[in-house]
């Protein structure tokens, strides 16, 4: 599924909806350039599942956890790995096999830990169309 968003609100709808389909044990695997919109999508995607908690990209601390919806998010974003053992060092695997749903930033670097089944999310700009157009491509593998 492609999607065509021309401003942050139409983003962040996009993913509020798509959060109603989560079910506990999805992943969803962002990426996109720095400032294509993963943390904006991921706020819009933490509204859908009823969090109210203000979400920030925690590139310092690789997973934020919030609780105050109707299932878990973990919201992961792995930029500053350095080295993959540093997944496991937080316990990864107890996220992703979970009662939750994970959303990642820049899921292609840690690509070999994904499971077989996850939800692709690229997005991407094209200077041509505008300074707030985005395509956000959805996937399922
Ligand atoms: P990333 O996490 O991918 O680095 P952010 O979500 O932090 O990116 O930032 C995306 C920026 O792009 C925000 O400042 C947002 O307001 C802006 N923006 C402009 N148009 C859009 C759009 N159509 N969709 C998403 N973000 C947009
Ligand atoms: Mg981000």
């Amino acid at each position: 599924m492609i999607i065509e968003t021309n401003s942050p609100q139409e983003t962040f709808e996009v993913a509020k909806k798509l959060a109603g389909e989560a079910k506990a044990g999805d992943i969803y695997a962002l990426s996109g350039d720095l400032g294509a919109g993963k943390t904006l999508f991921t706020q819009g995607f933490a509204k859908g599942l009823g969090i109210d908690e203000i979400v920030n990209s925690p590139t310092f601390t690789i997973l934020q956890i919030y609780e105050s919806g109707v299932m878990p998010l973990f919201h992961f974003d792995v930029y500053r790995i350095a080295d993959i053992d540093e997944m496991d060092e937080i316990g990864y695997e107890e996220y992703f096999y979970s009662d939750g749903v994970c959303i990642i930033e820049w899921a292609s670097m840690i690509e070999e830990l994904l499971p077989l089944h996850y939800t692709k999310i690229n997005i991407s700009r094209d200077d041509e169309k505008g300074f707030d157009y985005r395509k956000i491509e959805i996937k399922k593998v």
